[in-house]
């Protein structure tokens, strides 16, 4: 089993449950048990009376720790453009689920796409489900990212090598969008079938994801409200509640402290709101009535939104308050100064028995708790002299 992600993602409470450590486990013993990260199944020998617990990881090139998109860390490109857009499909809206929508149908429909594998919600039960979609049919009726965790990679085989798809666009989170970039970088061969095959990774604005309970415990028996009355889940614009808007139109708000209890623990110490990684990314942040903003920040990205407009399914502007998206990159430097601190105490443990750890933890701890300059305080150069 891979160390790494025991000691630096799972024994620190950091996977986002992508699952894409599980899709690509080459021996299929990566599995969920209802915790906060997967884990490793156990495979026990019987040789007479005596069992053994074997290791299922024997040499395997540790496909989980390639991917993982936890255990790097990049500095997000440059967008190329940064518009604010609104669907044109079978309704006219800015619903981010609808730019979405309208983006993927176009390329469905032009042929750059044969399928989708996207976070999306059972509108029966409002239980979260990855699900890989085809058809322009199935792309329009979906509901899409609900903020509702499921692991959205758990259906990327189903989708890479039963269906043999080979252009697919993947919707969900921005540390989905990661372990794609991460995937994408990867040298191993053995995970060329995956790196051809995804052309498209859009990510949807995101401070948290809640675990699928959140919507028992908390729509239906605090609030009252049936499943079935509930259409979508949304943030609110000024992203102090998570709203549910029903079907008759009415919008229920829930404040975000009290979903906060559900959050997924990795979400904690994310420091991806604004979908850094990936082709494009979609939400309200920044955006001005009836419109998504909408960030491109890949070649392959522009041309997904150019073939969007050419059909006439989007439109786009430039109003797009662009210091609502600075501030959101603040919260970001906040997160990461609390991401080092974590990583100093993994390197302080380290530190114990390899001393070239010790010194990598002394030079973080001295960077992390600098000596504050003095105020007031004289020059001085070593000969006493100002230069007079
Ligand atoms: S080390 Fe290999 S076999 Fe073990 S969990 Fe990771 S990918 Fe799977
Ligand atoms: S972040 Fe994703 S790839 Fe990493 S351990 Fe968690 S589920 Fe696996
Ligand atoms: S906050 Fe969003 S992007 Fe970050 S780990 Fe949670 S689900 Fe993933």
């Amino acid at each position: 089993m891979s160390k790494r992600l025991e000691m630096e993602v799972w024994s620190l409470n950091n996977c986002a449950g992508c699952g894409l450590c599980v899709a690509s486990c080459s021996k299929q013993v990566l599995g969920w048990d209802g915790g906060n990260h997967p884990v490793v199944e156990k495979r026990i020998k019987t040789v007479g009376y005596t069992q053994s617990l074997l290791d299922s990881c024997t040499f395997c090139q540790v496909f989980c720790e390639e991917v993982c998109p936890r255990l790097e860390r990049w500095a997000a490109p440059e967008p190329q453009s940064v518009v604010a857009a609104r669907a044109h499909g079978p309704v006219k809206s800015g619903a981010p689920n609808d730019v979405i929508r309208s983006i993927l149908t176009a390329g469905r429909s032009a042929g750059l796409l044969d399928g989708v594998v996207l976070l999306d919600l059972d509108p029966w039960d409002l239980k979260p489900v990855a699900r890989v979609i085809s058809t322009v049919e199935e792309i329009v009726t979906s509901v899409g990212p609900q903020y509702l965790w499921a692991p959205i990679f758990d259906v990327l085989n189903e989708a890479v090598f039963d269906r043999k798809m080979e252009n697919i666009a993947v919707v969900g989170t921005p540390c989905a969008a990661q372990a794609i970039r991460r995937l994408r970088a990867s040298p191993n061969v053995y995970l060329q079938p995956y790196q051809d095959s995804i052309r498209l990774s859009i990510a949807i604005f995101c401070t948290g994801i809640y675990r699928p309970e959140m919507v028992e415990e908390v729509l239906v028996n605090r609030m009252g409200i049936a499943r079935d009355q509930v259409k979508r889940l949304e943030i609110s614009s000024d992203r102090e509640h998570l709203q549910a808007v029903l079907w008759n139109g009415d919008v229920h708000t829930i404040p975000r402290q009290i979903a906060e209890e559900y959050t997924l623990t990795g979400c904690g110490s994310c420091d991806d709101y604004l979908g850094e990684s990936a082709d494009l990314a979609v939400g309200t942040l920044g955006a001005s009535e009836n419109t998504s903003t909408l960030i491109i920040r890949s070649r392959v990205g522009d041309v997904f939104v150019r073939n969007a407009l050419q059909m006439k399914l989007l439109e786009t502007t430039d109003k797009v308050d662009l210091v609502a998206l600075e501030v959101a990159a603040g919260e970001k430097d906040r997160r990461e100064r609390a991401q080092a601190f974590k990583d100093l105490s993994l390197l302080m443990l380290d530190g114990l028995a390899d001393p070239l750890q010790r010194n990598q933890a002394i030079k973080q701890f001295v960077s992390l708790y600098r000596t504050p300059s003095r105020s007031g305080t004289l020059e001085r150069s070593r000969n006493g002299c100002t230069g007079c």
